[in-house]
């Protein structure tokens, strides 16, 4: 390039360049050097993340991965330009060991902000809030203070804030209390062994708390301990005040304000408070007693009619309980509970029969989300044609017509739902096409479907987590923080 230049250029103005050109070598290179830079990302072209496996963090589903932090890390590689990495570690002291050794630029696990990470770590502005909460397991006496935990068996996460808040506690005078430290980084380990009784009480996070506790619904909260502590992201220590860590800071901040952070939080935390526990732990047990009887077909016919099988597997809950001889009082039958003339429409000539009943119910539902108008999107889509399979499609159309005339968007699930019960208002239905229908009980169908989904989902994708290698001495590196292990 200097070479075509001297031929073109006055000698003046191509001494000019070239100093200009030599200097902005020096500095590119400079930039290069500093590690701290996120021209260093850039140049490497990719950002490595590493993480822990859960709902919350980062998990691989059917359609890829997924996971708050990975979200979020993901839309920080695409601004940058960059790709990707994921590394997962299988314990808390792992995550941090990894980033210690340069092993992963950036650490995103919904991790707490301590004062001990603090000074060993250079952590991201806070992008989120986690309340620590003891659970316990119903039945066995809901503890109500700390000292209430005398003598019990608390479960934490080893090198956890959780931990860290222990240490703390006992340090300020409370000589009895003791801990169980689990070498995990996964809180459902904490929250299977208080349910199977090896622990009475677990110190989890409560988003965290919140979305797994239908995994193991005879788990409950019995008090907070401690305020609302921030949730950060950690890159190693050389990075405090380094150009990454503000442009993450920069980046952090937008997200706040496009309401990227709200969104992605009522994705991974939004709690259904419709479900009861007690729904909860039934819908847990037919999973566990019911459900391999019925499996396979289910998985059979679902790839046959390219659904997902969770999905099928969630409405048949939903109708029958996954009882093929379901019978209700208005006639309904089998595991999909069709009418005898949906079933006739359908081809179905025996309703108790399985596989008829799931061929024709998935039929049916395919045929009701076909119909719907094109512009309403997906996942939405599938809401509507639940609420279709429930009250039928011309109610349904009512449900959208008042919608629209009452403000809402006739397209969005959210907004129908909200005016679904008014078909049951005397002052509303009589203007409406296809009159009366009972739209709380289809309101209810559809978040129950959603909720048993998400539920049977997120098993699979747990299902398909990496394990921990079999030697635990990989994953369980020296401690970081020097915290004495109690009553192990
Ligand atoms: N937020 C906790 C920590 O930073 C992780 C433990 C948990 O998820 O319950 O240590």
């Amino acid at each position: 390039m200097i070479a075509y230049l001297s031929l073109t250029l006055p000698t003046s103005a191509r001494r000019r360049l070239e100093v200009g050109l030599v200097l902005a070598m020096v500095l590119i290179a400079t930039a290069c050097s500093d590690r701290t830079s996120t021209s260093a990302i850039v140049q490497k072209g990719e950002l490595r993340l590493i993480t822990r496996n859960g709902p919350t963090t980062y998990y691989l589903a059917k359609d890829g991965p997924r996971g708050f932090d990975y979200e979020l890390a993901a839309e920080f590689a695409r601004e940058l330009g960059v790709e990707l990495v994921v590394e997962q570690a299988f314990s808390l002291d792992a995550l941090f060991a990894a980033l210690e050794r340069g092993e992963a630029d950036l650490l995103g696990a919904s991790l707490t902000l301590t004062e001990r990470r603090a000074l060993n770590f250079a952590p991201s502005s806070p992008f989120a809030q986690q309340t620590p909460l003891v659970v316990y397991k119903v039945g066995q006496g809901r503890p109500r203070t700390l000292s209430d935990l005398e003598g019990l068996r608390i479960g934490v996460l080893a090198g956890s804030s959780h931990e860290a808040q222990l240490v703390e506690i006992r340090a300020g005078g409370v000589d009895w209390l003791e801990w169980i430290s689990l070498a995990t980084g996964d809180p459902l380990d904490l929250l299977g062994q208080v349910g199977g009784s090896e622990l009475d009480v677990a110190v989890v996070d409560s988003r965290e708390f919140f979305i797994q506790q239908h995994l193991v619904p005879s788990v409950a909260v019995a008090f907070d301990i401690g305020k609302p502590r921030d949730i950060v992201w950690y890159l190693p220590a050389e990075f405090k005040d380094s150009e990454l860590l503000a442009s993450i800071n920069e980046f952090l901040d937008k997200q706040r304000e496009n309401g990227t952070l709200e969104r992605l939080g009522q994705v991974y935390f939004e709690q259904d408070d419709r479900i009861s526990r007690v729904d909860s732990q039934t819908f847990v047990n037919a999973v566990r007693r019911e459900l391999p009887k019925h499996q396979q077909i289910i998985q059979l016919i679902a790839q046959e009619n390219e659904i997902d099988w969770e999905m099928l597997a969630a409405i048949s809950y939903q109708e029958s309980h996954w009882n093929p001889e379901a019978t209700s009082p208005t006639g309904v039958r089998g595991m999909m509970m069709l009418t005898r003339a949906t079933a006739s429409d359908l081809g179905v000539t025996k309703r108790t029969d399985v596989g008829q009943s799931l061929r024709g119910g998935a039929k049916y539902f395919l045929s009701l989300r076909r119909r719907l108008p094109k512009d309403i999107r997906e996942p939405d889509r599938t809401w509507f044609a639940l609420a279709a399979y429930n009250i039928g499609m011309g109610h349904l159309e009512d449900a959208r017509v008042l919608t629209e005339r009452t403000g809402g968007d006739p397209h969005v699930w959210s907004d129908v739902l909200e005016v679904l019960p008014s078909l049951e208002d005397r002052s509303v239905y009589p203007s409406l096409r296809y009159g009366y229908a009972r739209g709380l009980e289809a309101a209810g169908y559809v978040q129950n479907i959603r909720h048993y989904y998400k539920i049977l989902r997120w098993q699979t994708a747990r299902a398909r987590r990496p394990l921990p290698p079999a030697d635990a001495r990989e994953y369980l590196p020296e401690r970081l923080e020097d915290i004495t292990l109690l009553a192990l």
